[in-house]
């Protein structure tokens, strides 16, 4: 597959955020390689004239000046520290992280300015800055939360093509967590009739309490515009029995609440089974108290 990678200058980084645990975001990039079939973040592509389907995963957008517009927001006098997540509209950690390295520039800018962070990824590369992750820590706070939907390695490679496999994710976490950097499981999203067996998703939990997970989150698939449009695609081609429900069950964006309730039921069960903890999966852990010696 062909990737066109286009580097574009951004006047802001900082996205202010309605109705979140958050209230800003960044996204160093726009589209992402991994081309998973579930993202809900392809509109973002279509709100500036891309198609969010064929060229979400294959023409991506590198703010390459993002870490030097974010070190002049963060230095207005009006900047609160308030916690900023990296990542809700893009993987930070995609494949091109590793040439342009805007995503460890913007931990490094967050570090120096004392501002804590959220990561949201599925890519192991983010081992690459635990030294800025543990600053952060120490700095402001830092949490990361690895997405996992399923540990079916067969699975995740028909619905998220070219991530790195549920296993390697996971011992992600382990390696993170175990260096002292708050981390936990995302089981997302969750796709009724394809993710969603229980004993699918205590084996997501069970694989998180084991690698040391934190605590884990979940979310239900959502189709909002190009993503209802990109996964009928997925659907017909690869799972055409289950045209009709997901019609039914998705007529809006959302599944109906009384499948997203006892889905939530469940996830918390397995929780309390596996005792992970059920800690608000946003928060990071706030930075060690600095000792007086007055
Ligand atoms: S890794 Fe995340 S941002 Fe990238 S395609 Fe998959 S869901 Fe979308």
């Amino acid at each position: 597959m062909v990737r066109e990678f286009v580097e574009v200058t951004v006047r802001s980084v900082l996205n202010k955020v309605e109705g979140m645990p958050f209230r800003w975001s960044i996204n160093p990039y726009r589209g992402c390689s991994h081309g998973c079939v579930f993202c809900y973040a392809r509109r973002t592509h279509w709100f500036l004239d891309e198609d969010g389907i064929d060229r979400w995963s294959t023409r991506i957008f590198v703010k390459v000046n993002a870490p030097e517009v974010l070190r002049r927001e963060l230095a207005r006098p009006s900047w609160r520290r308030e916690l900023v997540a990296v990542g809700t509209a893009t993987d930070p950690y995609q494949a091109i992280e590793g040439k342009y390295r805007l995503t460890r520039r913007i931990l490094e800018t967050l570090r120096d300015f004392r501002t804590p962070a959220s990561i949201v990824t599925r890519c192991p590369m983010i081992r690459r800055d635990i030294d800025v992750l543990r600053a952060l820590a120490e700095q402001a706070g830092v949490v990361v939360c690895v997405s996992v939907a399923t540990t079916d390695p067969v699975l995740a490679r028909e619905i998220e093509p070219t991530v790195a496999p549920p296993a390697q994710r996971l011992r992600t976490v382990e390696h993170l967590s175990s260096a002292g950097i708050r981390t936990g499981v995302l089981l997302a999203p969750i796709l009724p009739g394809i993710t969603d067996r229980p004993e699918a998703l205590e084996a997501v939990v069970q694989a998180a309490r084991d690698h040391g997970a934190q605590f884990v989150g979940h979310t239900v698939l959502h189709l909002g515009e190009v993503t209802r449009d990109a996964f009928a695609r997925y659907l017909a081609r690869r799972r055409p029995h289950l045209v009709a429900q997901y019609r039914s069950m998705y007529r809006g964006k959302y599944a109906p609440g009384a499948y997203r309730s006892a889905i939530g039921r469940l996830v918390e069960a397995f929780k309390e089974r596996h005792r992970v903890r059920a800690a608000r999966y946003l928060q990071p852990a706030p930075p060690p108290r600095q000792l007086s010696l007055l």
